[in-house]
């Protein structure tokens, strides 16, 4: 008998002899600056909850009085009679709020990504993409069989090239605006200007700008920027704190979405409850500004304590703060040790990032002795990084 896995197996260890498998930490508490995993308490600089409203009292009783006035299940897809008035009055409220005339919420922020790019490009177009763009719009760039022209990163010369040569009917410009596993920006103004000179759409993906960037409106809010040709997402799982995703731009690029994009159309709607989750976490982002004030002041206090210990991490001015690492087995090596001094703080290696490294990311929740103790065991434990063995 053959084992019908085997091909699987021998995949599986290929990863782990490369140091590249994967597997969950299990996490026992609410997402915050303090969490259990694995049985262990420690300090968390890996989630995306940059305003500390994962776990945020109003909106787990915005989320608990939707339940108990939507129930917990939306039935349907959005289309046969899913949709209902808070998923409605949450759409309104997002295009208000980053001041585009519509919205559309999507379960989650892949979906979204799938749903834009397959609805809009097909065979006779062109996707022009960011080298560094999350993985999800690949993804969709793949999907949507147009053309797909990646340029380096942040290269406008090249995607002016790229722009200039090609034949197709419609472009598409794709690009993080704050590149999730390095933490810096896109040329927003750039990008703009060469989507008008010829005559592309720009797709905008804001899941790390969201809630944090332009008094929480986003990116483009954040430059001063915006157009038609601006197609705007972002998620709502990460410094809003609860999940999904939306998609903000003219009403015909929405109504074209209901209409065309099988992702929205062929899933069933998210639970109300979290509509109301979003409602509520929009007003705290738009009456709370200390949250961001905050995130920036640590931001700033662990660039400065690292650069005045000799420590460089990687050109970033967003809640992401990576460090670079000569290798997966350093970059596993040096998050096992900080994990013993109490933080954690995730590797993260090939395929996800062409260079492997620490990922630091901050919130609004932690408190300033928790970032500075965090940047001292880092100056402590980076000189014994030479040799990797020594840490584990
Ligand atoms: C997290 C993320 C997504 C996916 O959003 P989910 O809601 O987690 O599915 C899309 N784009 C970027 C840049 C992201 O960081």
């Amino acid at each position: 008998m053959t084992n019908p896995f085997q091909q699987l197996e021998a995949d599986l260890a290929e990863r782990r002899a490369a140091h590249l498998y994967r597997r969950r930490p299990v996490v026992s508490t609410p997402q915050g600056p303090t969490v259990v995993v694995d049985g262990v308490t420690l300090t968390s600089f890996c989630s995306n909850d940059y305003l500390g409203l994962a776990a945020h009292p109003g909106l787990v009783a915005a989320a608990q009085a939707g339940a108990a006035r939507w129930g917990v299940g939306s039935g349907a897809s959005h289309l046969v009679c899913g949709h209902q008035a808070a998923h409605e009055d949450c759409e309104r409220k997002l295009a208000a709020f980053v001041g585009k005339p519509a919205a559309l919420t999507l379960a989650t922020g892949y979906l979204a990504n799938l749903a834009v790019i397959t609805a809009l490009v097909g065979r006779e177009d062109a996707v022009f993409a960011d080298k560094l763009n999350h993985a999800s719009l690949n993804d969709a760039c793949l999907l949507s069989r147009a053309t797909f022209k990646r340029y380096a990163h942040n290269d406008l010369d090249m995607l002016e090239r790229q722009l200039a040569d090609t034949p197709a009917r419609r472009k598409l410009i794709v690009a993080d605006a704050v590149f999730s596993m390095d933490g810096d920006t896109a040329p927003l103004a750039g990008l703009l200007a060469l989507a008008e000179r010829h005559d592309a759409w720009l797709f905008i993906d804001d899941a790390h700008g969201f809630g944090v960037l332009g008094e929480g409106r986003g990116s483009m809010a954040e430059c001063g920027l915006d157009s038609p040709r601006i197609i705007y997402m972002a998620t709502l799982g990460k410094a809003a704190g609860v999940a999904g995703a939306f998609v903000a731009a003219e009403e015909i690029v929405i109504d074209y979405l209901v209409n065309m994009a099988r992702p929205y159309i062929y899933t069933t709607a998210a639970p109300a409850l979290i509509a109301e989750a979003v409602s509520a976490s929009v007003d705290v982002i738009a009456d709370e500004a200390w949250r961001r004030e905050r995130l920036q002041d640590h931001i700033r206090l662990l660039r400065d304590r690292l650069a005045a210990g000799g420590c460089q991490l990687m050109p970033s001015a967003t809640a992401i703060q990576p460090l670079e690492m000569p290798s997966s087995e350093a970059a596993l090596a040096l998050s096992a040790a900080l994990r013993q001094r109490g933080h954690w703080v995730a590797a993260i290696r090939p395929p996800t990032v062409p260079t492997p490294r620490l990922r630091i990311t901050l919130s609004a929740a932690h408190d300033t002795a928790a970032v500075q103790q965090l940047a001292d065991d880092l100056i402590a434990l980076l000189p014994t990084l030479s040799s990797p063995r020594s840490l584990s």
